[in-house]
């Protein structure tokens, strides 16, 4: 069991901002911007590799989500949205996340 997973059942606290049946949003431990917001599915998925047809609702419903949230945080001038796959993209939970970042400007590329 991941920590998202705990998160999910309320088994430990997180600062959540939105939450519904399919989903949760709740700020990062360790921001890397003034806004930084996790999405994840409440479904147990480890990353975007692991994604099936059956969850392509489920991942639009995250992107609407994520468009609100983006809206109500005041991020009028722009905002990114991140997902790490894998070790080497730098995943270190293995539950499937959407980081909405923004209140700053970002640098392109990402390291
Ligand atoms: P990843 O590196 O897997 O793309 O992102 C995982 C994110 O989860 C990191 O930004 C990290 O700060 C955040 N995180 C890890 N554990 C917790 C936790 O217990 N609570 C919250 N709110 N964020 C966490």
């Amino acid at each position: 069991m991941t920590i998202f997973k705990k998160i999910i059942d309320h088994e430990i606290p997180a600062d959540i901002v939105y939450e519904d049946d399919l989903c949760l949003a709740f700020r990062d431990i360790n921001p890397q911007a003034p806004v930084h917001v996790l999405v994840i599915p409440k479904k147990e998925i480890t990353a975007v590799d692991a994604l099936t047809e059956t969850d392509k609702d489920l991942v639009g419903h995250i992107f609407l989500v994520l468009q609100k949230l983006a809206k109500e945080l005041g991020l009028s001038d722009g905002f990114r949205v991140v997902t790490n796959n894998g070790l080497a993209a730098g995943q270190t939970v293995p539950h499937l996340h959407f980081h909405l970042l923004g209140g700053r400007a970002m640098g392109w590329p990402p390291g």
